[in-house]
């Protein structure tokens, strides 16, 4: 015996940059070989790719499992990651009672300890109601919070959840500053939110017209010039949560130019779908916040092939189906996106829209490095052996039965995709197969070095 436990040839791995045809080794759980194809490992099990991607696996830094919720949950949600290829997930603290102090942090952890199929790790939650200046921001980053998140508006929704006060922010800033994590906010401006929700009721708008202006590109782009200020300021390494329009993304990248640590996340959904497409669709595509016009659309993947969207996440959050059933301005928003993804990009690179570089830097590379998780993004030699193989010549139909996810809905119901995940592997053990979930529950919490 050789030592090595896997060894997967016949691919053409992504390594730093390069898809190159290798053997790739894999001796417990790490990437131990990249070897020329001839050379043989003496592995004990030997899978031949037959001439297919194999990726690092992705790292979703945005995702509302809800642990211990019937809407999701830890075995449903990891199940779903696996099988769209995202090998470690950051979740989300915003369901109530919501993650603002140690003891609901470790909770939720141990909601995943022996369940999930893939690593994970979990944000602390910063909320004016809760924790701005208690002690609290430095504990949940001594528990093991790799990032923190917080909301400037709570979209007519509950307010435990936001941070109105520029005291409270500034205190907030300065609080996760002094942890060394970033810091995710959803960028919406609460004093304009507030303002036109109430044009919108004057003017007796109903139906998607009142959904989508209650809450236009100006609540976005005046709080993400906020953002800016605050992390020049504070120096706190800043992301702004599924940005929507491509002045943000402007903005954010200007700033970074200039030194600010700020950096822009979005979604499949914003580049996937646009207002025209919520009307067509309705209430099950829809998300908060609200999808622009189609010309913002074209420029936001014009944005992401440029360099200018830092990470992707999925924002996954399923909701039961009465929720999503309801008038637009009451829909629960959000909606199932692990299992899209990968397939989502990989089918836009295969139409020429972008690069495999691209989304593997942005899927992949930069939110592991965001957080902290040194051996996650990448497939070099000593990283986690967390890779998917990618069959980007498969024609396939998305269908929500199909999901491992509990949604019974997708933006992308129907939609025909080119790229397909085939096999999903985490630290070495084979999680997905075909797109369905194996019996394998590997999954680790996962401890953050320093931040980028
Ligand atoms: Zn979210």
């Amino acid at each position: 015996m050789s030592g090595v436990d896997l060894a997967v040839t016949g691919g053409r791995v992504y390594v730093h940059g390069n898809c190159r045809a290798v053997t790739l080794g894999v001796t417990d759980g790490r990437v131990s070989h990249l070897v020329e194809p001839g050379r043989s490992l003496d592995a004990d099990r030997e899978l031949d790719v037959g001439g297919k991607l194999v990726l690092p696996g992705c790292v979703d830094a945005h995702v509302h499992v809800r642990p211990g919720d019937d809407r999701e949950g830890v075995d449903t949600g990891t199940a779903a990651a696996a099988a769209g290829g995202v090998t470690t997930v950051v979740d989300m603290p915003n369901f109530p009672p919501t993650v603002t102090d140690r003891e609901r942090w470790n909770e939720n952890a141990a909601l995943y300890d022996g369940t999930a199929r893939v690593d994970y790790s979990m944000f602390g939650h910063v909320a004016a109601a809760h924790n701005v200046g208690t002690g609290d921001v430095a504990d949940l980053a001594a528990a093991g919070a790799p990032a923190f998140k917080t909301f400037l508006s709570a979209g007519g929704g509950p307010d435990p959840y936001v941070i109105r006060d520029k005291g409270d922010l500034l205190t907030a800033f300065e609080e996760v500053a002094e942890t060394g994590r970033p810091f995710w906010v959803h960028a919406e401006d609460d004093e304009y939110h507030v303002e036109y929700l109430e044009r919108v009721a004057e003017r007796g708008l109903t139906g998607m017209d009142a959904f989508l202006e209650s809450a236009p590109p100006i609540l976005e782009t005046t709080a993400v010039r906020d953002l800016i200020d605050l992390a020049a300021e504070t120096g706190t390494t800043t992301v702004v949560a599924h940005t929507t329009t491509a002045e943000a993304l402007d903005l954010v990248a200007e700033a970074r130019a200039d030194g600010v640590p700020i950096y822009a996340e979005t979604t499949p959904y914003y580049l996937g779908i646009d207002e025209e497409r919520l009307r067509e669709i309705g209430t099950t595509a829809l998300g908060t916040p609200p999808v622009r016009s189609p010309e913002n659309r074209a420029a936001l993947w014009e944005r992401f092939d440029g360099g200018r969207v830092d990470t992707m996440a999925t924002d996954h959050a399923p909701r039961f189906d009465e929720e999503k059933a309801r008038d637009p301005i009451d829909v629960g928003p959000g909606m199932p996106q692990l299992e899209t993804a990968l397939p989502f990009l990989l089918s836009a690179v295969g139409e020429g829209k972008t690069t495999v570089d691209r989304v593997v830097e942005t899927y992949a590379e930069r939110p592991a490095r965001l957080l902290g998780f040194e051996r996650k993004g990448h497939l070099g030699v000593g990283a986690d052996a967390d890779f998917v193989v990618v069959d980007t010549d498969a024609e396939w139909t998305v269908d929500p039965e199909q999901f491992e996810s509990r949604a019974t809905y997708s933006p992308f119901d129907g939609w025909t995709f080119t790229a397909r995940p085939v096999r999903t592997f985490v630290r070495g053990q084979e999680v997905a197969v075909d797109m369905a979930a194996t019996d394998a529950r590997p999954g680790r919490l996962l401890a953050p070095a320093a931040s980028e």
